[in-house]
């Protein structure tokens, strides 16, 4: 196919969207390890998350064999207001690296909440609804889950409270902003509303909070209050099921165009998004249908899957919420501050650390100003200012695209683009400014938490 009869940007009609997600975990030889009660070490029960999740998102979160899920009318019906995301041919950025490889991203910064999280966030809004409750509770780190769930709260009138990092609360004030736009109400974390953040407190006073003591307190309210429930944006299994609806649109609008991938690459904090954009392709290569190379990009200064180590972790600091198996740093390892703040968790996806694990993919980290400087070339190229977590995987994308240019073969590169930067112009600041470093935490550090991991 000549370059010309490929569009800039691919897009679907309404009729070729995808009509269902599909359940990776389906074609999976070895099955993700199950989540266990952090009393017992016993397979967590429906019942047992019923207490803290929506039903029919247990039910998804504990299914393992149904390969497809049919995707709600109203879920339909929401995703056509921003979807589907344009899937673009980087013809500039091409040119501008020269080199012979033909790259693609999948870009899904085109909503208001600015990230791919929104795909998930509707759809577990749309269930707590479906279940009657009044509202969700959540954490955030950035906010850019924040928002997104925000957004699809104001959108089925559920009520919804989130727990947010204190620093980000406090240095980043306009998405916080944006959540109390769609009505939800922001609480800086650790805080005094809850017990388990009243214990984070008296033991770190003044701390600024963390991911993991944010998800204790919005699990602790969401339990003692009827009528709500917990939602996460990342990590569990139901959430990438939800984020298929990347994979299968790339999938459909490059088998359009008779497009294969031969890399495909994604930013990976808790693998949402890199397990939604290539769960269709990897079902192929689990079924022997085809291969791909798959590359998940982490922060050099939050290596889980390239430096953590596969054993049952807690997912929160508070340690109330279920084991979960997965590629881990610990579930105290407070990372080096970083810009990414999306890609900031100890831990791994289940699914994706059981990929990795079975050599299904590889992972590599990358440090901090590169990712930048890669930001920046695709900014002044493409156009489109990219989020941090996104621009680890432009940054992989660029240095593939540039081996290509040595040896001279013309790869097909699938990236995902997560989302933009807008609200991440502080960061940007930093490196322009010069001020941003590069700490990668040595192996001692990695090894003190590690000493600290659940005994199972
Ligand atoms: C949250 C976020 C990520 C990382 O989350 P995953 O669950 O690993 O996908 C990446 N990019 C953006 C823009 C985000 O907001």
């Amino acid at each position: 196919m000549s370059k010309n009869e490929i569009p800039y940007k691919i897009y679907l009609n309404e009729n070729e969207m995808p009509a269902y997600w599909y359940n990776l975990r389906a074609d999976m030889k070895n099955k993700p390890a199950p989540l266990l009660n952090p009393g017992t070490h016993q397979p967590m029960t429906a019942e047992e998350l019923s207490g803290v999740f929506c039903e029919d998102l247990v039910k998804q979160e504990l299914d393992n064999d149904t390969r497809e899920y049919p995707i709600p009318r109203e879920i339909l019906d929401f995703y056509k207001m921003y979807r589907p995301s344009p899937l673009v041919r980087a013809y500039c950025l091409e040119k501008k690296l020269g080199t012979p490889a033909k790259i693609y991203y999948k870009f899904e910064g085109n909503n208001t909440s600015g990230s791919h999280k929104l795909n998930s966030a509707i759809a577990q809004a749309y269930y707590a609804k479906k279940q009657g409750l009044k509202g969700v509770t959540t954490e955030t780190g950035a906010g850019q889950w924040g928002t997104a769930l925000s957004m699809a709260c104001a959108y089925f009138e559920l009520d919804c409270k989130v727990y947010m990092v204190k620093v980000s609360y406090e240095q980043k004030p306009f998405r916080r902003e944006v959540m109390r736009v769609y009505g939800a109400s922001v609480t800086p974390s650790p805080s005094m509303t809850t017990q388990v953040g009243q214990k984070i407190l008296a033991e770190h006073p003044g701390t600024t909070g963390s991911l993991g003591c944010a998800i204790s307190e919005a699990v602790e309210v969401a339990v003692s209050n009827p009528g709500y429930r917990y939602v996460l944006g990342s990590v569990l299994n139901q959430v990438l099921l939800h984020q298929s609806v990347i994979g299968m649109e790339t999938k459909i609008a490059m088998d359009k165009y008779g497009i294969k991938p031969d890399i495909i690459i994604g930013c990976a904090g808790g693998g949402s998004n890199l397990g939604g954009l290539i769960a269709p392709f990897m079902g192929e290569k689990l079924r022997g249908e085809a291969d791909y190379r798959i590359i998940a990009v982490e922060p050099a200064s939050c290596p889980s899957l390239t430096r953590g180590i596969y054993a049952y972790d807690f997912c929160d600091t508070g340690m109330v919420c279920p084991l979960s198996k997965m590629y881990t740093l610990g579930s105290d390892f407070i990372p080096a501050p970083n810009h990414a703040g999306g890609l900031r968790y100890h831990g791994m996806s289940p699914i994706l650390s059981q990929l990795y694990d079975d050599g299904l993919m590889e992972a590599i980290s990358v440090p901090q100003t590169s990712v930048f400087e890669a930001a920046e070339t695709f900014a002044r190229t493409e156009g489109i200012l990219p989020a941090p977590e996104s621009s680890h995987a432009i940054r992989a994308a660029i240095d593939e695209a540039l081996k290509c240019k040595e040896t001279g073969e013309e790869k097909t590169i699938l990236f995902g683009l997560t989302g933009t930067g807008y609200f991440d112009l502080v960061a940007y600041e930093k490196y322009h400014d010069g001020k941003m470093d590069d700490y990668i935490p040595t192996d001692e550090e990695l090894t003190a938490f590690r000493a600290r991991l659940p005994k199972i």
